[in-house]
């Protein structure tokens, strides 16, 4: 009686933050003696890609950009690691056989790969959460086609997936999310206005990408977890409540009917959540820092401010709305990021834009498949991109 087969794992986004440590948390649990690695998924990052794909034995890497297809198959020449790239290469990734895929690549370009893998059937440690802002019915759909699991990854919706018996779903009242505030919890509506991409990205406590760190300062990742916890738990917007509490070491609560409320704790360290996904049903040892409560002495909540954050207004307003919104809040919300990365929009006008972009589209059909999902994105991409340029033009 031989060991039975290792688990096969594809890490789409293996070269971000959440791949990363992705990665370190299979070592920890024995790398190739208990995983074989099936597919890796970088973008520009190549000589990461091809080290991590070497290291882990991959059988195959991917670089989502085809301009790096070339360099990334003379990093990987003589290894037999097969290579491939663009949005065929993603697709091709979806279809190689894995039993556990974790969806790290950052925005709606992890949409098809992932929607892909969750029909086929593997397991989806969910990190990417614009695939359920975005696409949430279509993909919960696809994931019961499927017949594997939904494991979420997001730290707060990790938490709630720990302390949410399935046989007490009845009894869910609400689930509250926490956010630590971020860098602008205490700043005036005045300050916020001139905030630089540095002082946005400079998250209090946990370490994480560029584009997720500065949607934690305008409270845009919050929306988006707000409407990506609506999906997940099948829960009505009005369940869903949002706390400030800045030491990030409750990450987020479940309020039962009795009065109970349960939550779960931890060091703000995305391993925890990366591998409780992996390890589900069970629990690994993970090489994380240990709450010391004597040393925290206390924890502190603030009620959020929905006049300096408006992002969290604009999340309820999609999830009443309903149909395609959350598809649009994301797509405008992701140009007006790009444009504050660029320096050609000011912080604040980011929930500007996206909420002028919801409102002009707030008449689209809902999506009866994921190409209405992609039409509506691309729309809601124009129209922020036409009113940027009518303001800076003004
Ligand atoms: P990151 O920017 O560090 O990494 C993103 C990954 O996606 C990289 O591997 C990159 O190569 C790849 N990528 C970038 N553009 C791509 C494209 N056009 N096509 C295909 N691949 C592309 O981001 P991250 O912080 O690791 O976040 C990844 C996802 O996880 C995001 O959806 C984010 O919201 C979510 N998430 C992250 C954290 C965190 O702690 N970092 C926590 C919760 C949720
Ligand atoms: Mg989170």
């Amino acid at each position: 009686t031989g060991k039975s087969a290792p688990r096969r794992l594809s890490i789409f986004g293996s070269t971000g933050s959440i791949g990363q440590n992705t990665l370190n948390v299979v070592d920890h649990l024995g790398g190739r003696e208990n995983f074989e690695i099936s597919v890796l998924t970088g973008n520009g990052n190549v000589e990461l890609l091809a080290r991590q794909a070497k290291l882990s034995g991959a059988r195959l890497a991917v670089t989502a950009n085809d301009r790096h297809y070339e360099s990334l198959k003379s990093a990987l020449s003589g290894t037999g690691i097969a290579v491939a790239s663009g949005k065929s290469g993603l697709m091709e990734a979806a279809d190689r056989e894995a039993d556990w895929v974790m969806a790290a690549i950052v925005g709606t370009a992890g949409l098809a790969p992932t929607l892909a893998a969750a029909r086929r059937g593997a397991d989806i440690a969910l990190a990417n959460k614009e695939c359920l802002v975005s696409a949430g019915d279509l993909f919960i759909a696809a994931i019961r086609e499927g017949g594997g699991k939904l494991l979420p990854v997001d730290s707060e919706h990790n938490a709630i997936f720990q302390v949410l018996e399935e046989s007490q779903r009845h009894a869910v009242e609400r689930v509250i999310l926490t956010a630590s505030g971020g860098p602008f919890r205490t700043a005036s509506l005045r300050d916020m206005a001139d905030v630089t991409v540095e002082t946005a990205r400079a998250h209090p406590n946990w370490s994480m990408g560029l584009k997720i760190s500065i949607d934690s300062a305008s409270m845009f990742n919050k929306a988006l977890e707000m409407i990506e916890a609506r999906h997940l738990f099948s829960l009505r917007p009005e369940q869903i409540e949002v706390i400030f509490h800045p030491q990030s070491i409750i990450h987020s609560m479940v309020g039962y009917s009795d009065g109970s409320v349960l939550a779960q704790l931890g060091a703000p360290d995305m391993r925890t959540a990366i591998g409780y996904a992996l390890s589900f049903p069970r629990r690994s040892n993970l090489p994380v820092e240990r709450l010391d409560f004597a040393k925290l002495a206390r924890l502190d909540f603030e009620a959020p401010d929905e006049v300096r954050f408006p992002a969290l207004r604009l999340a309820r307003l999609a999830m009443t709305r309903g149909g395609v919104q959350g598809a649009v809040l994301n797509g405008a919300k992701e140009v007006a990021l790009e444009a504050f990365i660029e320096g050609r929009l000011s912080f604040l006008a980011m929930a500007e834009v996206t909420e002028r972009v919801m409102d002009d589209l707030a008449g689209l059909p809902p999506a009866a498949a994921m190409d209405d999902v992609f039409a509506a994105d691309r729309e809601a991409r124009q129209r922020a991109a036409e009113l940027m340029t009518l303001a800076i033009a003004e």
